[in-house]
């Protein structure tokens, strides 16, 4: 069903950027449990602290863990894993045309009535609760 409207191509472009996703609390446990390191020590290494906001730190235009792919894959954050197929597409279809302009895996051809249709199915078993 996702194949209908989304195929990773792999480009990194999403884990590139000045910025990334932000971590929640969750998503600290769970990295700082597959990199099996104090989570004091991930801070420092790892992550950047702006006010509340938690993000990954970035090291040569892109995140901290990109090397040809995401080296914590099962312990990156829940936004990472969500990327590109966004709820907010289905609320405004200028999401869909500003995320369909930054990520090549998404498919072009598809109406956004149509898109919404498939996204839904997709996304509703993963949602976060
Ligand atoms: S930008 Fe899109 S196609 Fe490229 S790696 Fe990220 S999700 Fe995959
Ligand atoms: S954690 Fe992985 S998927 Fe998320 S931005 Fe970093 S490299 Fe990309």
């Amino acid at each position: 069903m996702e194949k209908k409207i989304f195929s990773c191509r792999q480009c990194g472009y999403c884990c590139h950027g000045e910025t990334t996703v932000s971590l929640d609390d969750n998503d600290l446990v769970r990295l700082v449990a597959f990199l099996k390191m104090p989570e004091k020590e991930v801070l420092r290494r790892y992550l950047r602290i702006t006010g509340n906001v938690v993000q990954m730190k970035i090291v040569d235009g892109h995140c901290i863990f990109y090397n040809h792919g995401c080296t914590v894959h099962p312990g990156k954050p829940w936004r990472c894993g969500q990327w590109p197929l966004h709820p907010s597409i289905l609320t405004d279809s200028n999401n869909l045309e500003s995320i369909r302009h930054s990520c090549p895996g998404m498919k072009k051809d598809v109406a956004y009535d149509e898109f919404c249709r498939i996204l839904k199915q997709v996304i509703a078993p993963v949602e976060k609760k």
